[in-house]
């Protein structure tokens, strides 16, 4: 294990002197910063290979996380293999829910704890996980855009997200229309379903294709309140969050409260 080194890093600074750069450049001052504790989340949609491409042309062995959730669409999993192929990427690791969290979620919900509870089946297939594998690194790369939705038109380029941790949001000022020009002129593949209308690609239980003239991401648990799985803000269900869960989950487990 490569233990975290103390930074000081002058948010104001890095923030103003990258508001107008190239993501490349952001990318590498970050990588360069925090090497070899940095990773980038992927969900490989359409999207995700800009910035994987970028990340492959300065180091392909960066790690890259992927939230298998278990409940990716088939087209998915096969565009990630394809898109890890192509980038020669090397360091791609898969993470899931805790062992029996997924079963129990799955038998307590009539197999569907998607629509039973999704902020808690987000938390302990997406959030969980992640928490846990971001202990590792100081760094954390997300292709997080401000023009995505009204939830992320504040982000900055670079955050503490908690003590120690920082998020590296090299495309927070990129358009749509740049991300389409990238892949263009890099010649990238784009996910078999965003020809479908799928601009933006989860889970297929909460999935589904944009309406003409709607947000990118309005797909996405469509037809409820909810926007975010939870990663990008550490949401933990009200049951959680309230400790109540918890205590259920722990007594069943023998551990006692
Ligand atoms: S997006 Fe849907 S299926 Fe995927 S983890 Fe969240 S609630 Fe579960």
């Amino acid at each position: 294990m490569i233990l975290m080194k103390s930074r000081n890093i002058d948010l104001e600074t890095v923030n103003a002197r990258f508001e107008k750069a190239q993501p490349e450049l952001i990318l590498k001052w970050a990588i360069q910063e925090f090497e070899p504790r940095i990773a980038l989340t992927s969900s490989f949609q359409t999207e995700s290979i800009v910035l994987l491409h970028m990340v492959s042309q300065l180091n392909p062995a960066i790690e890259v996380l992927f939230l298998n959730t278990g409940w990716h669409f088939e087209e998915t999993l096969k565009f990630k293999n394809e898109v890890i192929t192509s980038l020669g990427l090397t360091n791609v690791m898969d993470l899931e829910a805790l062992p029996g969290k997924r079963e129990k979620s799955i038998s307590s919900s009539d197999g569907k704890p998607y629509f039973k509870d999704p902020d808690h089946c987000c938390y302990i297939n997406k959030v969980e996980p992640l928490e846990l594998a971001l202990k590792e690194v100081d760094a954390w790369i997300s292709g997080l855009r401000r023009s995505q939705s009204k939830t992320r038109k504040d982000i900055q380029i670079v955050e503490e997200y908690q003590k120690g941790l920082f998020k590296i949001n090299p495309l927070a000022n990129v358009t749509s229309g740049d991300i389409w020009w990238y892949m263009k002129e890099h010649k990238l593949p784009v996910h078999p379903l965003f020809e479908k209308g799928y601009l933006s690609i989860g889970c297929w239980p909460c999935t589904k294709p944009v309406q003409p003239g709607d947000d990118e991401r309005s797909g996405r648990w469509a037809g409820t309140e909810k926007t975010e799985c939870g990663i990008h803000t550490f949401l933990r269900p009200k049951k959680i969050s309230e400790g109540i869960l918890e205590q259920k989950e722990s007594k069943e487990e023998g551990g006692g409260i």
